[in-house]
């Protein structure tokens, strides 16, 4: 594991390369430090790690958490770990740099919650397919993630499961003939 070059203690999250030309691999916390000295703001104290919350029928999803500092604006970033490592569900707000931290904060904690309670697809079982995963209302939101299986294509995550991009197409055989809509998001954009 390469440690930060400042604090020694944490695993490198980023490489910064400072207005002197040093290059430096640094830990979250060491970067917004940094980063909030040269932009002149003021961090509220708050601790990046991991965070448990509840979702739907009391299971148990934790999250690593991290603020992070970028030039133009404060965000945090909520990640799921999952036991078996597979992408789960993921969470980012972003705002400008003069904001109300603790604000932004909450407004990750509400989306968390509203991400882990709301399902797009659904098990389906009929006779003539048997057991499928299908649509519920036909729409779906998700966010696309590196696929090592399949480097030409990216795999999606949707209700913070993945899927190959093969596995979705299956999903839509239900709507032949039907208009669709692709429209891309910031991981810091709300929908709806
Ligand atoms: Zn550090």
């Amino acid at each position: 594991m390469n440690l930060c070059d400042i604090c020694k203690k944490n695993q490198v999250d980023i490489h910064v390369g400072t207005p002197s030309g040093e290059n430096l691999h640094l830990c979250w916390e060491c970067n917004n430090n940094l980063a909030a000295e040269y932009l002149g703001i003021d961090l509220i104290p708050f601790r990046n790690g991991i965070y448990e919350y509840t979702g739907i029928r009391g299971k148990k999803h934790t999250f690593r958490i991290n603020q992070i500092v970028h030039p133009v604006g404060i965000g945090y970033e909520a990640d799921e770990i999952t036991v078996d490592q597979s992408p789960g569900f993921k969470v980012a707000v972003m705002d400008n740099l003069d904001c109300d931290q603790a604000v932004l904060f909450d407004k990750l904690e509400a989306k968390i919650k509203k991400t882990i309670f709301k399902r797009y697809l659904k098990i389906s079982k009929d006779s003539y397919f048997g057991k499928r995963i299908i649509i519920k209302n036909d729409e779906v939101v998700g966010r696309f993630e590196y696929d090592e299986r399949n480097e030409s294509i990216p795999m999606v995550v949707i209700d913070g499961k993945a899927f190959s991009w093969d596995e979705l197409g299956k999903m839509l055989t239900t709507y032949e003939g039907f208009q669709f809509a692709l429209e891309i998001y910031d991981m810091t954009d709300d929908i709806k």
